[in-house]
This record gives C-alpha cells, structure tokens and sequence, in this order.
C-alpha cells in the first residue's frame, strides 16, 4: 500500500460542486488501495479577498494578526471538505498546519517550515482514515500561526511528501500540466510530460505559475517526484524530477522545455559620465534595502557612462529612492522603463548547444523585435523586449523552434 500526497488548489474548491467532486477523486485515490493524505488551498480567491479586507482596515497591520487572518482560508477548506467525504461514507479527518505538526520559524507571512512532527498524522493513516491538512500553515515557537507565502500549500504537500517519506506528490490545478508555452498565448502550446527541477525552476521564476519555486526546490533537494495534474480530467499530466531520472529511463529528453514571459519587471537607466564605483554603489544599496537586480549592463558611448538595470515592478519605488540618494554625488542622471518584459527560452539543450542562442536572436530580429538586454545561464536564456512584442515574441519563438511537435531539432 503506497502512501500518496493529493494537493487541491483553490480553483479546484471554488464552490460545493467542486469540493463534491474532490471529495470523490480523493476517495477513487483511497479506493484503489492507497492511504491519502490531502493538502489543501483556501477555496476561490479566499487568499486574495481576505488581503483586500487588511487593505481596508488598516495600512500597517500587526503580521501576527495577518497570519491569523490568512490562515481561515485554508481551515474553509479543511473543514468542508471533511464533510463532503464523510457525507460520502468515508473515515476522514482534517487538521490545521499546527495539528498537522508542521512547525516553522518566526517570520511572520513568510514563514519557513523547519521541522514536521508526523506522528498525529501517521496514528490516523494507521486507524485508515483519510488525512486533509490545511496547507500554507504552521505553528512557530511563540505558539502562534504562521503563513508560509503566497502559493504555500504547494510546498506544504512536497514538505509532507519527505517528512512522511511519500515519494510521490500529486498536486491537482485547473490547467493540465506544464505547457512549452502559456496555452492562452499559444494555440498549439504542448503539454510537457516530464520536466527537470531546474528548467521547472527557471520556469516559474521567469513567469509561469504552476507550482510555486520553493516548493519545487525542496522537492529536489529530497528527491520527491511532483506529478502536476488537471482537477478536472483524467489525462496525465506532467512529472517533475530530476535530469538524471529523466535519462536514465530513455523518458523523452527534450533539449528544449518551453517558452516563458514576464511582465512584472521595470528598468532603470542611469547615465553618468563618471562611472567608476557606481556599479558597486548601486549593488550595496540594493542589497541592504532587499532589492534583487535581474541584469545589469553597462555601455561607454563618447566617454558618456549608461548603466542599465532590471528590477521587479514590487522594487520599483524603493530603487528609484535609493537611486534618488545617489543622483547628486554621482551627478547622475536617472529614468525607469516600465513597459518592458522578458522573455526566455529554457531547457537542458541550452548548455550544449551554442545555436539556441543564435537561433533565438534570429527569431526574433525577423519578427522585428528589437532585444534590448540578454542573460544566458546553463539552461535559459533570457531577453529584455518591449512589453508591446511580447506575445508576438512567444509565438514567434514557439513555431520558430517548433515547440509544438515531440522533438525539437535545432539545425
Ligand atoms: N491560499 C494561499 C494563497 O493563495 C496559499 C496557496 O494557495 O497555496 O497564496
Ligand atoms: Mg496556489
């Protein structure tokens, strides 16, 4: 009898009729000798409305008593969809974070799980009943609730898969699975059956909202293959693991995974005629303020210093601030693009083969797109355009490499 981990989004609870029908796949998932336990989202836009709540309310609120708000959602959840199975026929339990003994450390909205006590969970899966915890919660030392950041409940259920040493973490959402590109840009987009962890990683970072990245971190770090299905239909889905399982049992090994768009960053431009040290200026006041930089590029035009940078839209007003502070001694001047995007290409052929790079740049010049700034790491290379191309750019990029069918060939 395997131990299986079924995570339900919110799109996947929105109502009674959708709750009913979770209830009955958990229960076909018992049924065919399994023991379930589910990790659950808050049902809807639950997390989203109970935010706009705080917003009304108050301007600085105290985190704890954010966490103690946020975290009804999931017990909505929890709590209904117990019903839903017992109404059913089946033995079932739910269990807030803290009963579920996921415990984490003090940061408040964003907290981190350090340890799970799995025993409670564990006596219930022995009496053979069904487990739904609630996810994105947990219990810090001061006793209190915490919330692990938006999206959490992904990571809730890879957290349990290792604690409960459950090799497989089914995690059901409204789409089917990880697409090469988004389907609502794409027509022809195709579903991925089996990904890495790190083109997943660079994935989601780049803009796709599948899973949320931590989660899928911890599951490489401890080895959990993530099985991302529809809610809603019977197909399969796609595996996340690693390159090493991928090859090793001849699965398909695409060279390229897919396509993925940002929109949610801005760029600062900084000219200056003297620039030494503004560079190392502009990292260190950064970096103190928690600002991430993206890119940076630096261009010499007739002695005339241009410093370019990429930041996330959240950052822009304390980057321009801090910015602001040094435009005097610097005698800088400063400007903010905020209708740009990125674009990237990602998949393991990235590494080994120099002609992606090519092929992309050349894609792209075609469609008239003009590329403003390029990172290239081991397996994604990423192109700053105007955020006007860029649904242009994806579609271009998805036929141009031929995303669409099985094997990418890259000549
Ligand atoms: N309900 C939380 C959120 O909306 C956690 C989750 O859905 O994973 O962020
Ligand atoms: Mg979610």
């Amino acid at each position: 009898m395997s131990l299986v981990i079924m995570k339900f989004g919110g799109s996947s609870l929105a109502n009674a009729d959708k709750i009913k029908h979770v209830a009955e796949r958990i229960i076909v998932k018992k049924k065919d000798g399994n023991k379930v336990v589910a990790v659950v989202s808050a049902p809807g836009d639950t997390t989203d409305d109970l935010i706009k709540m705080v917003d009304k309310i108050a301007c600085n609120p105290p985190v704890r008593e954010v966490d103690m708000l946020l975290a009804t959602g999931e017990m909505v959840s929890i709590s209904l969809l117990a019903m839903a199975i017992d109404a059913m026929g089946e033995e079932v339990i739910s269990m807030t974070g803290p009963q579920a003994g996921i415990l984490a450390n003090e940061d408040y909205t964003r907290a981190r799980i350090k340890k799970i006590n799995p025993q409670k969970i564990n006596d219930q899966l022995a009496k053979d009943n069904i487990v739904i915890v609630a996810g994105f919660q947990a219990l810090n030392p001061r006793g209190d609730v915490t919330t692990l950041g938006r999206g959490g409940s992904d990571l809730t259920a890879v957290a349990l898969a290792v604690a409960l040493k459950s090799d497989l973490c089914e995690i059901y959402s409204d789409v089917e699975g990880v697409y090469t590109a988004d389907p609502r840009v794409v027509k022809d987009a195709r579903k991925i059956d089996y990904i890495s962890y790190d083109e997943m990683l660079e994935m989601a970072g780049s803009g796709s909202q599948v899973l949320q990245s931590r989660s899928v971190e911890v599951a490489k770090k401890f080895n959990v293959v993530i099985h991302s299905k529809s809610t809603f239909s019977e197909s399969e889905g796609t595996i996340i693991t690693s390159e090493e399982k991928i090859k090793e049992k001849k699965m398909e090994s695409f060279l390229l995974s897919g396509i993925s768009f940002d929109k949610s960053q801005v760029k600062f431009t900084i000219s200056v005629f003297d620039a030494s040290g503004i560079v190392t200026e502009i990292f260190s006041r950064c970096s103190e303020v928690g600002i991430n930089i993206d890119m940076l590029d630096q261009s010499v035009l007739n002695k005339s210093n241009t410093i370019s940078f990429i930041v996330n839209r959240s950052d822009m007003k304390k980057t321009q601030e801090e910015l602001d502070k040094m435009t005097l001694d610097f005698k800088a001047s400063v400007s903010c693009n905020e209708h740009i995007a990125k674009i990237s290409i990602i998949g393991v052929g990235v590494k080994s083969h120099s002609v992606v790079a090519a092929k992309m740049f050349k894609i792209l010049h075609k469609s008239g797109i003009d590329v403003n700034m390029v990172s290239i790491s081991e397996i994604k290379i990423s192109c700053i355009i105007s955020e006007s191309d860029v649904l242009k750019a994806v579609e271009e990029l998805h036929k141009g490499f031929g995303l669409s069918k099985k094997r990418v060939d890259l000549d």
